[in-house]
């Protein structure tokens, strides 16, 4: 029965209406929020608390469940990737990152990506289809299945596949769910969104929820950038960076995190080391260096570890905030930018 609608697609204000509308008390809709997100069951029939009349209408209204795990591999760091498959056969990674005092879920939102991004592996698979609200926000509910309890999912990342702010009608419906107090009530600071910079959306997706951003820069110039990040053609780096700095009263100040992917001979210069500081001078700042993880898709190497320690002193030494990414999951092709259902040969958990 494809045609019942999902419940994950709607968020709670909507779900109310939507209960209302068919008679039903705007708590029925809380009350089946709170089995679906905050005791994982997605069963109607194993929803003790509701009579079996509003089971029924559940059952023939409504459909809970839209992603399967078709495979999980385990890295010898502990990240976890699973490939997760939609009703239409689509196919998406998660992956989960424990760490000490947190455990973090990097989502995807679309299927594919249109960015096409020379050094991504997901860039070259081109677009297929956003992912709905539901396809988003049930990575979250599938992942937490596979944690080991009594852990739990402290912080989600839209950095998997897709650029989120080419979904965002999705992906802000899927922040609501995620910080809704009814629902997973997450701390918007717990959240992340990565753009290649499509900037008309960017003040409307902070206006969703205070949540962090992330800019993927790659470059200094934008010679270089319209090489690596097609969009840069569109939305070159001073209109990007002047976009940012006028972000502050959105953002309340609270920095921007850059990303910098370190491609050996292409931005790795210390020249672009020396651009870094002023390019990013009015914008309260973190900057995270992640040295290009290779992949079949690219050409691209990382630098040596020589030449990343010469680029990293260079910004130490003008006062920035930067920070080494160590790269999790490269065994299982978990990592930044390898993410392109490649099949691997890591033992499926
Ligand atoms: N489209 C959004 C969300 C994806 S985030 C964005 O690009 O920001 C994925 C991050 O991994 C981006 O910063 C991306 O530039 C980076 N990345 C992509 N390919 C990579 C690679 N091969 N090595 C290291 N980082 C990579």
């Amino acid at each position: 029965m494809p045609d019942r609608p999902n419940l994950k697609n709607y968020s709670l204000e909507r779900l109310r209406e939507r209960f209302v509308e068919d008679g039903l008390p705007a708590y029925r809709a809380d009350q089946v929020a709170g089995w679906i997100y905050q005791r994982g069951v997605e069963d109607f029939s194993e929803m003790t608390d509701l009579d079996r009349p509003l089971r029924e209408w559940l059952l023939e209204r409504w459909q809970s469940r839209c992603l399967e795990v078709d495979r999980l591999d385990r890295s010898t760091d502990g990240t976890l990737k699973a490939i997760l498959v939609a009703a239409d056969g689509a196919q998406v990674e998660s992956v989960l990152i424990p760490d000490a005092n947190r455990t973090t879920l990097c989502v995807s939102t679309q299927v594919g990506c249109a960015m096409a991004c020379t050094f991504c592996a997901t860039g070259a698979l081109g677009f297929t289809r956003n992912l709905t609200t539901a396809e988003i926000v049930e990575q979250v509910c599938r992942m937490r299945e596979v944690l080991d309890a009594p852990r739990s999912i402290t912080n989600v990342v839209f950095m998997g596949m897709g650029e989120p702010l080419l979904n965002l009608a999705a992906v802000s419906e899927a922040i609501g769910i995620l910080v809704h107090p009814k629902a997973f009530s997450m701390a918007p600071r717990r959240i992340t969104v990565s753009t290649v910079g499509v900037l008309p959306r960017i003040g409307e997706l902070l206006a969703i929820a205070p949540v962090n951003l992330a800019v993927s820069l790659h470059a200094t110039t934008d010679r270089v950038r319209d090489q690596l990040v097609p969009l840069n053609r569109r939305y070159p780096l001073e209109a990007l960076l002047g976009v940012l700095r006028r972000l502050d009263d959105v953002n309340h100040r609270r920095p921007v995190f850059f990303e910098y992917t370190l491609i050996e001979g292409v931005n790795d210069s210390l020249a672009d080391a020396r651009r870094l500081p002023a390019l990013l001078r009015g914008i309260p700042s973190k900057l995270n260096l992640i040295p290009m993880n290779p992949h079949p898709e690219s050409v691209h190497r990382p630098p040596s570890d020589a030449a990343i320690d010469a680029f990293l002193r260079v910004l130490a030494g003008a006062g920035m905030t930067v920070t080494l990414r160590r790269s999790r999951g490269d065994d299982i092709g978990a990592a930044c930018g390898q993410l392109a259902l490649r099949r691997t040969g890591a033992a499926a958990a």
